[in-house]
C-alpha cells in the first residue's frame, strides 16, 4: 500500500479553506488544518473530518501574519506526517477603503497574509516535493488577481502578486513533478465576504442588500455565489496525476465574471 499523501491548507478553519480540506480528506489525504480560532472551537470540525473520511487531521493555530509562524506550521506538518505533498495557500483577509484613507497597517497585514505567507510556505515545501519528485501547490487567488474593483487596493495588489508568484514557481519546478496553480474564485458567501458587506455599503452609500445584488453579484453573470464545494472539486482535480500538465495557470471559477 502506498503511503497516504499529506496536505497543508492554510486558513482552513472556515470558508473556502475548510471546504478544500474536506475535499482533499475525501480523496484520502491526511490534512493539516490551520487558522487563528481557539482549538476548542475547531476540535469538532477536525474530529468530523477524521470520522467521516478515515484520515488523520490536525489543527495548527500558527499565525501566518509573520514568517516565523509560517515556518512553524510547515515544520510541524513535516514532523507529524513526514511529508507535505499538497500545499494550499489559502489564508487571506480583506479590507475595503478608498486609498486616501487606507490604513497603513491594513495594507501591510494584507500583503503579509495574502502574499508573503504563500512565499514562506512554498519555500518550506518545495525541497521535500523536489526530493519526492511530486508536489502540488495551489494558491487561492481571486478574480481580483485578474481584474480590479475600487476600494480594494491592497487585496487586488496582493492577489495580482500571488498570480505572478504562481507562474514563477511553476517555471522553477516544472521538471520536478510539481505543479503550481492559482484558483481565482468569484464571490463565495463565506465570513470574509459577509464581513465586507457593511464596509462596502458605507463606502458606496447604499444598503447591504443592494451590495449583494448590485455590487457583488452584479459582476457575476450566473447571479449565484460560487460554492466551496465547487472550489474543492477543482483543488482535488489539480491534486491528481491527470492534472500533471496543468501548471502556471490562473483558473477562474467565477460564474463568467472575467468573460465580460
Ligand atoms: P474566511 O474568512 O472564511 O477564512 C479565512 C481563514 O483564514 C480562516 O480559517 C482564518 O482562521 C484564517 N486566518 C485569518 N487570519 C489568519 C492568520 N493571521 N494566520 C492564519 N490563518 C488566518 O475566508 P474565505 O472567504 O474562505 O477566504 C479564503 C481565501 O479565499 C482568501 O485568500 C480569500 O482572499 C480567497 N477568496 C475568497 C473569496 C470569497 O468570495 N469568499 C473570493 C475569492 C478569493
Amino acid at each position: 500500500m502506498t503511503e497516504p499523501k499529506t496536505a497543508v491548507i492554510t486558513g482552513s478553519s472556515s470558508g473556502i479553506g475548510l471546504g478544500i480540506a474536506r475535499g482533499l480528506a475525501g480523496a484520502g489525504m491526511n490534512v493539516v488544518l490551520n487558522g487563528i480560532e481557539p482549538e476548542a472551537q475547531i476540535e469538532p470540525i477536525r474530529a468530523a473530518i477524521e470520522a467521516e473520511f478515515g484520515v488523520k487531521a490536525t489543527y495548527d493555530r500558527a499565525n501566518l501574519m509573520d514568517p516565523a509562524g509560517v515556518v512553524e506550521l510547515m515544520t510541524r506538518a513535516e514532523e507529524t506526517f513526514g511529508r507535505v505533498d499538497v500545499l494550499v495557500n489559502n489564508a487571506g483577509i480583506q479590507f475595503v477603503s478608498p486609498v486616501e484613507d487606507f490604513p497603513d497597517e491594513k495594507w501591510q497585514a494584507i500583503l503579509n497574509l495574502n502574499l508573503s505567507a504563500a512565499f514562506y510556505a512554498t519555500k518550506a515545501a518545495v525541497p521535500g516535493m523536489k526530493a519526492r519528485k511530486w508536489g502540488r501547490i495551489i494558491n487561492i487567488a481571486s478574480t481580483h488577481g485578474l481584474v480590479a474593483s475600487p476600494f480594494k487596493s491592497a487585496y487586488v495588489a496582493a492577489k495580482h502578486g500571488l498570480i505572478g508568484f504562481t507562474k514563477t514557481i511553476a517555471l522553477e519546478t516544472a521538471e520536478d513533478g510539481i505543479t503550481v496553480n492559482a484558483i481565482c474564485p468569484g464571490y463565495v458567501l463565506t465570513p470574509l465576504v459577509e464581513a465586507q458587506i457593511p464596509d462596502t455599503a458605507k463606502a458606496r452609500g447604499i444598503t447591504e442588500e443592494d451590495v449583494k445584488r448590485d455590487v457583488l453579484l452584479a459582476a457575476q453573470p450566473t447571479k449565484k455565489f460560487v460554492t466551496v464545494e465547487e472550489l474543492a472539486g477543482l483543488a482535488v482535480f489539480l491534486s491528481t496525476d491527470a492534472a500533471a500538465s496543468i501548471t502556471g495557470s490562473a483558473l477562474p471559477v467565477d460564474g463568467g465574471w472575467t468573460a465580460q
